[in-house]
C-alpha cells in the first residue's frame, strides 16, 4: 500500500534570478507503509531538499506529493524529522524535550511524562531524563532528538544524515538502534545519507539519486534480511 507517492517533483532555488539551482528534476518515487528508504547521493544532489519537501517544511516547483492520496502542503504531526544536529531546545531536559513532542496531543501532564518515560526508554536513556543537551554525548543527544520524532506517534519518520555528527563508534551504536526501533516501530522511514554502508544496512530499498540536478538514478532493493 502506497503511503508516499512522489510524482515528478522538480525544485528551482532563486527560479527569478540570474543563477536559478535546479535542485530537483523530475523525482517520482512511491514509498509503502512500513517501508525503510534510503535516498543515497552524494553531497549536494538534493536529499535533503526532498526531505524538506516531503516534511511539509518546503514547496516543490512542479509536480505532486500524496500522503495516503491527500497532498502534503505543509507540515504535520503524521510526519517527523531527525536532523543531523539534533535540533533539541537546550533549555530544555531530555524528557520536557520528549514530552514536547507531545504537546499536540492535549493529553494531561501525568499522562505526558509516563509516556515520555516510555519512549525515553526505548531509546535506551533512563536515567537522563533530567540531562540538559549540553550535558550529554551527541550519541544521547540523537537518541534523544529520535525519541522526540517517535512522540507524536507519526506515520513517517524522516531522517536527515542523522549519525551525520557522530564518530564511528557511535555511529554504528546508533545505526542498530534505529534498526531495531524501526522493525519495532514499523514507522515507514525515509533516510537521508552519503554513507553507502549505512543506506544499504538499514534500508529495505535504497534510492540512489544522480548528482545534481537531483534525479532518480536507480532503486535498489536490499535481499539481505535487517538485524
Ligand atoms: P544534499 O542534501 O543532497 O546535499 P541539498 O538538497 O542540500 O542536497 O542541495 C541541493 C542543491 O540545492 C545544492 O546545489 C544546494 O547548493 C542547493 N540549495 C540547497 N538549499 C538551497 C537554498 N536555500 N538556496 C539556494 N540553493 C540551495
Ligand atoms: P551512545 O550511548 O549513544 O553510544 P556515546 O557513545 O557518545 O553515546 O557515549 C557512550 C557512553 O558514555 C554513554 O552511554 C554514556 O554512558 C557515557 N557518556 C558520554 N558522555 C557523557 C556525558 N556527558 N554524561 C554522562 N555520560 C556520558
Amino acid at each position: 500500500e502506497t503511503q508516499i507517492d512522489i510524482r515528478n517533483v522538480g525544485k528551482v532555488y532563486g527560479a527569478g534570478s540570474d543563477h536559478p539551482v535546479i535542485a530537483l528534476d523530475g523525482v517520482t518515487l512511491s514509498i509503502r507503509r512500513g517501508e525503510f528508504v534510503s535516498l543515497l547521493g552524494p553531497s549536494g544532489c538534493g536529499k535533503s531538499t526532498l526531505l524538506n519537501i516531503i516534511a511539509g517544511f518546503q514547496s516543490a516547483s512542479s509536480g505532486q506529493l500524496l500522503q495516503n492520496g491527500r497532498p502534503i502542503v505543509k507540515p504535520d504531526p503524521s510526519r517527523t524529522v531527525v536532523f543531523q544536529d539534533y535540533a533539541l531546545f537546550g533549555w530544555m531536559t531530555v524528557q520536557q524535550n520528549v514530552e514536547f513532542g507531545l504537546k499536540a496531543k492535549g493529553l494531561p501532564k501525568a499522562r505526558r511524562a509516563e509516556i515520555a518515560r516510555g519512549l525515553i526508554d526505548t531509546v535506551r536513556l533512563t536515567g537522563f531524563e533530567d540531562k540538559f543537551p549540553h550535558q550529554i554525548s551527541g550519541g544521547m543527544k540523537q537518541r534523544a532528538a529520535i525519541a522526540r520524532a517517535l512522540a507524536p506517534d507519526p506515520d513517517i519518520l524522516l531522517m536527515d544524515e542523522p549519525f551525520g555528527a557522530l564518530d564511528a563508534q557511535t555511529r554504528v551504536l546508533l545505526q542498530e538502534e534505529i534498526a531495531r526501533i524501526s522493525s519495532e516501530t514499523k514507522k515507514t522511514v525515509v533516510f537521508v545519507t552519503h554513507g553507502i554502508d549505512e543506506a544499504v544496512f538499514l534500508a529495505d530499498r535504497v534510492v540512489v539519486m544522480s548528482p545534481r540536478p537531483g534525479r532518480v538514478r536507480e532503486e535498489v532493493l536490499v535481499p539481505l534480511p535487517r538485524p
